[in-house]
């Protein structure tokens, strides 16, 4: 048995070079003291989630690992570049339900990696 994860998962610094400056995280703090945006703004590059679930089976909810990207900046004049997770949390999903087809009365459950788009 893996180790119990205890969520949130927080990364505070780079594992390639040691720096804790990241890209999206000074970019933010920069605009923020210039009144631009909002304290709440994301201070993420991107975020991805991960659907922990088997898509053959049909569940009412599932977890959700999201986890959050930034790039280091690198220190001591050293740019790095390294992208890296900085945090994870874990979420509630739910399918999102399907309209019946026309002319079928079925009510079906439909998963948004399965849509053909
Ligand atoms: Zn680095």
């Amino acid at each position: 048995m893996p180790e119990e994860l205890k969520f949130p998962l927080e990364f505070t610094k780079c594992p390639v070079c040691g720096s804790t400056r990241r890209l999206a995280e000074e970019l933010v703090k920069q605009e923020q003291e210039k009144g631009k945006i909002g304290a709440d703004a994301n201070p993420f590059l991107f975020q991805q989630q991960t659907l922990i679930m088997d898509p053959r089976k049909v569940i009412l909810s599932f977890p959700v690992c999201i986890s959050f990207y930034d790039v280091c900046l690198g220190k001591e004049g050293k740019p790095c570049g390294t992208v890296y997770c900085v945090h994870a949390e874990l979420g509630q999903g739910a399918p999102q339900m399907k309209q019946p087809p026309p002319g079928g009365n079925m009510r079906q459950f439909g998963f948004p990696q399965n849509n053909p788009r």
